[in-house]
């Protein structure tokens, strides 16, 4: 959808959102019923500010409230407009029961939902990039890709942090058949439940993730590169106690096996220190190696933390550090990173820059 954005000359936008992610289209739902007439810059897959974020990579949603297993592909049909289902996948054949999809709502079914309701109230929606803000320059000035420049009164970012992923080609291959960067997004699902399952890295992240494994799996392999963990002592503790988890030190990941139908079924390991080479049978392998959070378009001008997360300035507040920025979502969450969470806080953002906005009397 292309939309007319305020240029530098132009009268400012009074919100613009940068991200398409549920922090992003909550932000815009509750600005745009406050009348704030947000513009919503919801990035392109050419960039890492993929539209829909990392729920483009998950399958089923199976713990975002609100959407429990049932017919969703009809509660779709009738809730979001015929020309923009394009974006949607198939349902799932093998929940196809009777002829009638039965499945919990699927990663882009449910950002797509988000962005149908922020349009209906008002949102516009541009798909470009953002490459860098001003914020020097009040009202802000924000370039994008397209060499668009857009004035805005106030911005919230919600950009979000991409998994870091090994790189390997067969990771991608098997991405959603098997191969996940969040456990408790997809480890319930069907398909690992009972299963041996791999999951790669040494922090807190690798232990949790395994941790919660360990309720749908009898075994669990946890492969870090080297022979100690990163994770904090508690954690790491309760990585080394549970009899469900097998440390796989010194190690890394050389390949993901698997089949066509199956998805993943082995995980090839190498030992760092002898070369030694073996497959650990698996149907999933977790990667727990570190997020990216997305701020590079903002040019060092925001300050961020040790983790590199943008700072929040006010505790319990989405203000940053640039007084009228406002920031939701992964992008500045290191810890809790889910979709239910950065719904919440993009609403949150809202509602500051909403209250900004009216202290300044700018609205
Ligand atoms: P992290 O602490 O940065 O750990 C990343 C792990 O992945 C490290 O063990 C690292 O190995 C490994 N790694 C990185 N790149 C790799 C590669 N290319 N190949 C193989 N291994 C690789 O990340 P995190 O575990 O996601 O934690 C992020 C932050 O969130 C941390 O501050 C953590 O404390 C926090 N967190 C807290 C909790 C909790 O308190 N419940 C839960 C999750 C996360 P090396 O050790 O060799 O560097």
């Amino acid at each position: 959808m292309s939309v007319s954005a305020s240029s530098s000359s132009a009268k400012p936008e009074i919100v613009v959102i940068i991200g398409s992610r549920p922090a992003g289209w909550s932000a815009a739902i509750y600005a745009a019923r406050a009348n704030l007439q947000p513009l919503v810059i919801e990035g392109t897959a050419q960039a890492d500010m993929v539209p829909l974020g990392q729920l483009a990579y998950t399958t089923e949603v199976e713990n975002y409230p609100g959407f429990p297993v049932g017919n969703i592909r009809a509660f779709i049909d009738s809730a979001i407009a015929k020309e923009r289902k394009y974006i949607l996948p198939d349902a799932p054949l093998e929940h196809v029961r009777d002829g009638v999809p039965h499945y919990a709502v699927q990663g882009t079914e449910l950002v797509a939902l988000m962005k149908e309701q922020a349009i209906n109230f008002g949102t516009r929606v541009m798909g470009d990039d953002v490459v860098s803000i001003d914020t020097k320059q009040r009202p802000f000035q924000l370039t994008t890709a397209g060499g668009v420049t857009v004035s805005a009164l106030s911005i919230i970012i919600a950009t979000g942090a991409k998994a870091n992923y090994l790189g390997l080609p067969s990771e991608k291959v098997y991405m959603n058949r098997g191969v996940s960067a969040c456990a408790v997004c997809d480890g319930a699902l069907p398909r690992f439940r009972n299963k041996p399952l791999v999951v790669v890295g040494g922090g807190d992240s690798a232990v949790e993730e395994a941790t919660y494994l360990t309720k749908f799996s009898p075994k669990v392999y946890i492969v870090h590169r080297r022979d100690v963990l990163r994770a904090s002592r508690i954690m790491a503790e309760r990585a080394l106690t549970n009899e469900r988890i097998q440390m796989v030190w010194d190690s890394g990941v050389e390949e993901i096996l698997g089949e066509d139908k199956a998805g993943v079924t082995a995980v090839r390991v190498k030992n760092l220190k002898t070369g030694e080479v073996h497959d650990l049978a698996a149907s999933g392998a977790f990667m727990a190696i570190g997020h990216t959070p997305n701020t590079s378009f903002l040019g060092g001008q925001l300050e961020i933390n040790e983790k590199g997360y943008l700072k929040l300035s006010v505790p319990f507040r989405t203000n940053t550090t640039v007084e009228g920025i406002f920031a939701a979502g992964d992008v500045a969450d290191d810890y809790y990173r889910q979709a239910i969470t950065s719904a919440g806080s993009g609403c949150m953002a809202a509602l500051d820059a909403e209250r900004w906005l009216g202290a300044q009397g700018m609205h």
